[in-house]
């Protein structure tokens, strides 16, 4: 395998979560009855004329200005002709030659532990297709034309990735991304959220690229991961085989775990692309632009470093942090509130809470325990009036509805013993009931001081503070 180097480039559609179609204003909500959200211009019938919705342009330079990437001042709006049932009108209104968005970048961290560049060759606005039901009909297929007419951005990256790997790291901090925008909800199950992976590969050192393959929409960060392993293996088995790659259209079937064609080349559509005559070319003025680059959210590399950098957070912790803005929000929240470091929030926020969430399946704006609540939980272990350990049984209990940190601490008296006389007591008792464990650590076996500390938390129902017990026996044991 190492003698042969991996080249992908990936083309994402984001759905753009507009209320209305792209060129039409019939409604993009997922889930109606089918055939009940198009109307005459998605239908394609004669004598209708498409109409822009500017929200997809302030979309798009919004996606464009995250990128670092140019807005073209004059873009144009082509007709991909070619003739599919979910397409009535016998053409999808794309962009071609002149694209809205065109040579951004983004950084990804790679699977070899570097940091690497990732250019955006483009990205265009288009509409989507209907969608063929199959499922219901016997010998027949059904047609919805629900779908016909959602916005898409099409985001299209140079062939810079080299591993599966890193295509799924590109594919996630796009997801990060147009979700921070609010330009796509990203919902992959409901299909918001696709890509379609070119794969080639070429002798290690060989500047030329190999002779790709298109693996068409992928709908899961796995698939993508799988796919793109079983192209790179089947092309390299058929190069050291001696045979050659040819330039087709592949599908991925995830139960088999493999790619077939679909159609070769030679078979594919010449769509004769020209600039759609009903359709006057999109100028966006440096105003305009300005005025959408004020409504930037702080993007996630910018947050993940501020907390690194200015909260403390450890770089791992950051990273997962602020892949959805929402919880980013939740821990900033919560740090805030509490007087602990932002490092053991954090942990609170990735461990017990993100623990608790998965279990129920729940989001972070489904958190039945709010940020200003755990941060007095936190609290409540950083000024010691509980052990770390209690506070997970108190985190359940608040997680369960029985109220805040100090309702639950109070009402179960799980109140940490800070009376070093109490303390001292039970150390005794402790050490006289068990005068051979004693011996052998004054004989020089000092991991016994485990067993005497787990005794006394024992005694005191895991009420005392483990670092006093802790000093207080090694005291006491060693005098
Ligand atoms: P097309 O218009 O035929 O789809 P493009 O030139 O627009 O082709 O490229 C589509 C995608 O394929 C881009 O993401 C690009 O980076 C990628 N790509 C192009 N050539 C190769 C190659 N040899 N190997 C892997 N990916 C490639
Ligand atoms: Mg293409």
């Amino acid at each position: 395998m190492s003698r042969w180097e991996v080249v992908i480039g990936l083309e994402i559609h984001a759905q753009l979560a507009t209320q209305s179609k792209i060129f039409s204003g019939a409604s993009t909500a997922y889930g109606a009855e089918p055939n009940t959200q198009a109307c005459l211009v998605d239908l394609g019938y004669p004598g209708v004329l498409p109409v822009l919705n500017e929200e997809v342009v302030r979309m798009a330079c919004k996606f464009g200005l995250a990128i670092g990437a140019e807005i073209t001042p004059r873009s144009v709006f082509a007709r991909k002709n070619y003739f599919y049932p979910d397409l009535p009108k016998g053409y999808q209104i794309s962009q071609y030659e002149l694209p809205i968005v065109a040579n951004g970048e983004l950084t990804i961290d790679s699977d070899d532990g570097e940091r690497k560049r990732i250019g955006v060759t483009r990205a265009h606005l288009e509409e989507d297709a209907g969608k063929s039901v199959h499922e219901g009909f016997d010998q027949m297929s059904g047609i919805d034309l629900n779908r016909a007419g959602t916005p898409l951005l099409e985001i299209v990256s140079e062939p810079d990735l080299r591993s599966a790997k890193d295509a799924v790291a590109y594919m996630r901090k796009i997801h990060t991304l147009v979700r921070y925008l609010g330009i796509c909800d990203g919902n992959m199950q409901e299909g918001s959220f696709r890509c379609d992976a070119n794969v080639s590969v070429r002798p290690q050192g060989q500047d030329e690229f190999g002779t790709r393959a298109e693996i068409k929409n992928l709908n899961s960060f796995r698939f993508v991961e799988r796919a793109i392993n079983f192209e790179v293996e089947r092309q390299v088995d058929l190069l050291e085989d001696g045979g050659e790659v040819v330039q087709e259209t592949r599908l991925y079937d995830s139960a088999r775990d493999e790619t077939r064609s679909m159609r070769s080349k030679e078979e594919a559509n010449d769509y004769r692309y020209f600039p759609d005559p009903d359709l006057l070319p999109v100028e966006i003025a440096e105003d305009y632009i300005e005025a959408v680059r004020q409504t930037l959210p702080e993007l996630p590399d910018a947050k993940q470093a501020r907390l690194q950098e200015s909260l403390g957070v450890k770089a791992e912790d950051a990273a997962i942090l602020t892949i959805q803005r929402e919880l980013a929000d939740f821990f900033e929240a919560a740090a805030e509130a509490s007087s602990a470091p932002a490092q053991t929030v954090a942990n609170w926020v990735l461990g017990e809470l993100s623990g608790a969430l998965n279990r129920d399946g729940l989001d972070i704006s489904g958190s039945r325990v709010s940020a200003e609540a755990l941060a007095l939980l936190v609290d409540r272990i950083h000024d010691n009036t509980i052990s770390g350990k209690i506070a997970k049984d108190v985190f359940e209990a608040m997680w369960a509805g029985e109220g805040s940190a100090d309702e639950i601490i109070e009402a179960r008296g799980l109140k940490q013993i800070t009376d070093t006389g109490a303390i001292e007591a039970i150390v005794d008792k402790v050490i006289a009931a068990n005068p051979g464990q004693a011996d052998e650590y004054r004989a020089g076996k000092e991991k016994l001081i485990g067993f005497f500390v787990g005794q006394v938390m024992k005694e005191t129902g895991g009420k005392a503070n483990p670092g006093q017990v802790n000093q207080l026996l090694k005291k006491k044991l060693s005098g």
